[in-house]
């Protein structure tokens, strides 16, 4: 178990990696840092952190390496010019990617004699360090464990598994669920606008929703789609589908956009034509490929 006197490399002081190394600085860890573009440690080092000239030697100050840059080209491109400085350390990338990228920096990693941990951020900067911040780590189960509690200053943690690539398997999920549900969200506030009702009376009342009454829909389409049962959750398709024209009718007397709540009919239609109309909502999992 490390403790707050674990030095740490932080390599990359963009929004996130400034407010990791400032996390880490103000639990009191020896910190030490690099950025490719010199000035941005400059703060920091007024802090008390020690800023590197290269990534290279920022890496040999520290058993722990936290990376976090734009994207895993500029993680290929830093990791390179460490080399064999990487050999004994633990690795924490805790750049956004994907998982096939995770993996290969994983075996980068083991190749170069590093332990390594792969994790994904799910906060915005100013929240780091707060219980606001959730991050995903998979990986070397061993360091890990070794470094579980200064990871944890940076917001609640969760370790995913041993394959490198299951941290960004929940940061992509995360990632996407947020997209899917806030488009359609945005869609049903255009509806709303257009009916000349308050949006933000609206939003605080779907919140309140999401609060309560979705928690049990949510958890009910999980189970449903792990199962491959689908009970008619919202009421039968066959009872849903007869709503849709109406519904997409009065999106387009507004000329609001109805792609997706098209996608959602020509759905429930496909399900109860195959005999699945007795089913729910989550029944439309089936049609979604994979
Ligand atoms: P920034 O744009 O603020 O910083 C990017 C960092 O990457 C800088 O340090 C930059 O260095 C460095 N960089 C880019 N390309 C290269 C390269 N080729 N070689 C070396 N260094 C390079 O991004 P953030 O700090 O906001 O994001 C970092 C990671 O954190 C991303 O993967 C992002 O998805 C993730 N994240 C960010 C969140 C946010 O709200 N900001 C939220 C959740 C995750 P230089 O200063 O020299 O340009």
């Amino acid at each position: 178990m490390t403790t707050t006197t674990t030095p740490i490399t932080v390599l990359g002081l963009g929004q996130m990696g400034s407010a990791i190394a400032g996390t880490f600085l103000e639990s009191g860890h020896p910190t030490t840092v690099w950025n490719r573009t010199a000035g941005k440690g400059e703060t920091l080092g007024e802090a008390g952190a020690s800023v590197s000239a290269t990534a290279a030697e920022a890496v040999r100050a520290s058993p722990l390496v936290v990376v976090c840059l734009l994207d895993y080209e500029a993680v290929d491109e830093v990791l390179a010019g460490v080399g064999d400085a990487i050999a004994g350390k633990a690795l924490v990338n805790l750049t956004s990617g994907s998982p096939g990228r995770a993996r290969t920096t994983e075996r980068w990693a083991a190749e170069h004699g590093a332990d390594y941990i792969d994790g994904g951020i799910m906060a915005d900067p100013p929240d780091l360090g707060t219980s606001n911040a959730f991050l995903s780590y998979s990986g070397s189960r061993e360091a890990f464990d070794a470094h579980e509690a200064t990871l944890r200053e940076l917001g609640n943690s969760t370790f995913y598994g041993s394959d490198a690539g299951l941290a960004s398997v929940e940061f992509m999920a995360q990632v996407a669920i947020g997209y899917e549900m806030l488009i359609g969200f945005l869609h049903t506030l255009r509806l709303v606008q257009a009916e000349g009702a308050d949006v933000a009376e609206f939003a605080e009342r779907v919140a309140e929703s999401m609060a309560g009454g979705y928690r049990p829909l949510l958890s009910a389409i999980g189970k449903a789609v792990r199962d491959g049962e689908f009970p008619p959750d919202m009421g039968p398709l066959s009872v849903q589908a007869a709503l849709m024209d109406d519904l997409i009718d009065h999106r387009r007397s507004l000329g609001v956009d109805v792609t997706r709540m098209r996608e959602v009919k020509k759905l429930m239609d496909e399900r109860i034509a195959a005999g699945h109309g007795d089913e729910g909502f989550s029944s439309l999992f089936a049609l979604l490929g994979g």
